[in-house]
């Protein structure tokens, strides 16, 4: 049987990631800019032409796209999606977008899902029965796969590690709740302790390297290779919270596999992802085996990842 042509596309807070696999291999890739202005039907658009800036064939019928959001069970419906702008309330996607897209099949999913969906198929997690996915970025997000199946859970928040507490009535976090670890570890909120503690006279080259822009996790690598004791201590925090939350959910699922990416921890890289570890193991439950490893796929992940779901779903 001929290779199927799949397309799978990543939607970001910042970008857009479209690709086009043929079987399992990368053929076409795109990438844009998420629109900040127009909502849902400005994003529906921006899909819709960097599906035809890949030239898809005809035949690639099947699209997966990952959305930073709660995605309701349908595989359509982006229930809420605070990171885009102008998104208020559900929204039929997958209807909007297979219509802007001449009736192809589109199946939704959360953004980290089918990233952890993608490095269990093909990347590092390949051949592990359960795998946690960590993804540092903007915010921080997780998907668990046990027993070589996603684990969604009945309202579709299943493994939603950022938002675990990891120190009681510590700082507030951007769902309204306290010291959960994407208070600590999300880049967002990062960005805004250092904007703060700037402002109230704290030397850093933080907000030097990021004045009005956003503070991208490029410049929390330069900060940090330039020395900076905040840049530093910021990332203390986040490895802390990151290694106390992971080893809970270790030690709860008996995990022998944890897979740490997401902007943030791609571009600190290995030894980012080592200094998790070393937490995790300091924190678990006795002689647990458990590895925590850098992303196969990098940000690739997410595109393949949602072609591949939606391949397994329309089957
Ligand atoms: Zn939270």
């Amino acid at each position: 049987m001929a290779a199927r042509s799949l397309i799978g596309i990543d939607l970001g807070a910042t970008k857009i990631y479209a690709t086009l696999l043929d079987g399992r291999e990368v053929v076409a890739e795109t990438k844009a800019k998420t629109p900040v202005r127009g909502g849902p039907l400005a994003v529906v658009e921006a899909l819709r032409r960097a599906v035809e800036a890949l030239g898809a064939p005809r035949k690639a019928r099947l699209v997966g796209l990952g959305v930073p959001g709660a995605v309701d069970a349908d595989g359509a419906t982006v229930r809420s999606a605070p990171n885009l702008a102008g998104w208020v309330g559900p929204f039929d996607m997958g209807g909007a977008l297979s219509d802007a897209l001449e009736g192809r099949t589109v199946v939704v999913e959360n953004d980290v899902n089918v990233g952890v969906y993608a490095e269990h198929a093909l990347g590092v997690a390949h051949g592990a029965p359960d795998v946690l996915g960590v993804f540092v970025g903007t915010g921080v997000g997780g998907g668990l796969i046990l027993d070589g199946a996603l684990r969604r859970g009945p309202t579709g928040m299943a493994a939603e590690i950022g938002h675990v507490v990891v120190r009681p009535e510590g700082r507030a976090c951007r769902c309204g709740g306290r010291g959960h670890v994407e208070a600590y570890a999300g880049r967002a909120a990062m960005e805004r302790r250092a904007r703060t503690l700037e402002s109230r006279g704290r030397d850093t080259v933080l907000v030097d390297l990021a004045p009005a822009r956003r503070m991208t996790s490029s410049v929390f690598a330069r900060a940090l290779a330039a020395n900076d004791a905040l840049a530093a201590e910021l990332i203390e925090d986040a490895v802390a919270a990151l290694g106390l939350a992971i080893a809970g959910a270790v030690t709860l699922l008996d995990l022998p596999l944890v897979v740490v990416g997401g902007g943030l921890a791609d571009r600190l890289g290995a030894d980012f992802v080592g200094r998790v570890e070393a937490v995790v193991r300091e924190r678990v439950y006795r002689d647990s085996p458990v590895q925590v490893s850098p992303t196969a796929l990098g940000d690739r992940g997410g595109a393949i990842g949602a072609a591949l779901i939606a391949e397994r779903r329309a089957s």
